[in-house]
């Protein structure tokens, strides 16, 4: 990054509000509307970046733009601005600038499974058996600098706001820690300091699936620190998280609810997860038809595949998001489109797991809002989860085109953010989170593209490794590729993974 004269700024004089880290002390306590509100008296730092090109809402591509934010907020979005009229002090951003991407599904966890997953033969259900086998080890020491890792890892590859679908709650042998929120405390804390937002999508899990004949299973002895027993005890251990009114834990963090799947979820225990949602019109996420086993045992237990279970309990509509979608029936997909449920794909994840490709274009076209997640992490790279909803349409379908790149970019951007609790993010727009992504066109996957196609090089061919400077609510986290927060996310990577694969 230069400024417009082309000099390397020297430090950071007005890098952002410092939000993220002055933050930390309003953890677990409530932060108000998490908008980024200064200190009575303080003034909004102003900063100004003049990007090459830049994917604006409604414009498209354009050139020469010159973005002001306010403290963490866009002020000013201009185009076909030249670099000798931007204000002394404005930073270039040569190469693609795009909003800070949303991960809309992640399990940090399962971080440490990637390669290792790899060997051999197996299925879902193998991968499940090698997944309880890591999250044994976790405590939340060791959990806070795993995750702090991992979301370092999403942040030099361009995502500004995660959604943390959390069930490691209780310690391994199913009691509570002395704070019971001890492990979701530690992935706000790792979100937080490793520069992105967070939504922690706080789930259910009660039984350990559902037998041929429909009945709940038994937990199995992984599982059992997933457990709050009942859904009374979940909705405790919530209250305890100590969210405001609206789920606002402090300004970069909030809360959402998610019910795991109608696995683990037994239908008459989901309604203190909807009231809970509802009363503080939150998020409420869930896995949903993944794979054939699901359904069958769903069908099994109530006659009724889980869209058609979710439908009957409510829980479908515009603050739902349902994770996968993979093995739908007609009429599932209109139950979540007229119900404007949004659906996360996460096709890495989908791909590596062996579920299937889900009906992404019906469920678009029913009217559903769809959002990207990284899920399992095989890969962390949102521009890669946007390209597979594609290229996996072009595999089920025989045609090409199905989804415009522009479409694919509103998915990564606009509809995750939205279907985290964030809807005031996901634009270079006035008024919105000021959150950017500049990718390079100078590396070997992007040098030559087409200024007619620029935003299609993107997200075909870009990679999470092309992501140079990224800002997350107007404060520097990537800048030239490297991340600010942590020195060396490599090495906090492997440092915090090693153990877990070691301990046995
Ligand atoms: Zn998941």
């Amino acid at each position: 990054m230069t400024d417009c004269a082309g000099r390397a700024p020297g430090g950071r004089p007005d890098a952002g509000a410092g939000a993220l880290g002055g933050d930390l002390g309003a953890l677990g306590g409530g932060g108000g509307q998490g908008s980024g509100r200064l200190a009575r008296g303080a003034a909004a730092p102003t900063r100004r970046w003049h990007a090459e090109y830049a994917w604006l809402p409604g414009q498209g591509v354009r050139s020469g733009v010159l973005i002001e934010a306010q403290g963490r907020v866009f002020s000013s979005v201009i185009a076909d601005v030249a670099p000798g009229r931007c204000p002394a002090g404005t930073a270039t951003l040569a190469g693609f600038t795009m909003p800070g991407l949303a991960n809309a599904h992640s399990h940090a966890f399962h971080r440490a499974l990637r390669g290792v997953a790899q060997v051999g033969q197996g299925t879902f259900w193998t991968w499940r058996e090698l997944m309880f086998g890591v999250a044994r080890h976790l405590n939340p020491d060791t959990y806070l600098a795993l995750a702090r890792a991992v979301y370092a890892e999403m942040a030099l590859a361009g995502i500004t706001c995660v959604g943390e679908f959390h069930y490691l709650h209780h310690a391994p042998d199913g009691s509570a820690y002395a704070d019971p929120n001890a492990m979701g405390r530690a992935l706000i804390e790792a979100a937080v300091t490793a520069g992105l937002r967070i939504t922690l999508l706080d789930a259910c899990y009660l039984s350990g699936g559902l037998t041929a004949g429909g009945a709940p299973e038994p937990l199995n002895r992984a599982q059992i620190r997933f457990s709050d027993r009942d859904g009374d005890g979940w909705a405790a251990r919530m209250e305890a998280l100590g969210s405001d009114e609206h789920g606002v834990l402090a300004p970069d963090a909030r809360a959402g609810v998610a019910i795991h799947s109608v696995r683990a979820v037994p239908a008459d225990q989901m309604h203190p997860m909807l009231a809970w949602s509802h009363a503080h019109g939150t998020p409420l996420h869930l896995h949903l038809s993944e794979q054939p086993a699901e359904n069958q045992a769903c069908l099994a237990a109530y006659g009724i595949t889980p869209a058609q279970l979710l439908d009957r309990a409510g829980i479908l509509g515009p603050r739902t998001t349902a994770v996968h979608a993979t093995h739908l029936a007609d009429t599932d997909i209109e139950l979540l489109g007229a119900s404007q449920s949004t659906v996360c794909l996460c096709p890495t994840t989908e791909a590596d797991l062996a579920d299937g490709i889900g009906p992404a274009r019906e469920l678009a076209d029913a009217g559903c809002p769809l959002s990207l997640g990284s899920d399992s992490h095989a890969v962390i790279d949102i521009l890669e989860e946007a390209r597979r909803v594609e290229l996996g349409e072009r595999l089920r379908s025989g045609q090409r085109g199905n989804f415009r790149a522009g479409e694919l970019a509103y998915a990564a951007t606009v509809a995750g953010h939205a279907c985290l609790g964030w809807p005031q993010a996901g634009e270079l727009a006035p008024g919105a989170l000021a959150d950017l992504v500049t990718v390079s066109l100078d590396g070997p996957r992007l040098a030559g593209a087409s200024r007619a196609s620029l935003l299609e090089s993107i997200i075909f061919a870009g990679a999470a490794c092309d992501v140079r400077y990224v800002v997350a609510g107007g404060r520097d986290v990537v800048v030239d590729g490297r991340h600010l927060l942590v020195d060396d996310v490599p090495a906090a990577l492997a440092d915090a993974i090693r153990p877990l694969l070691t301990a046995g």
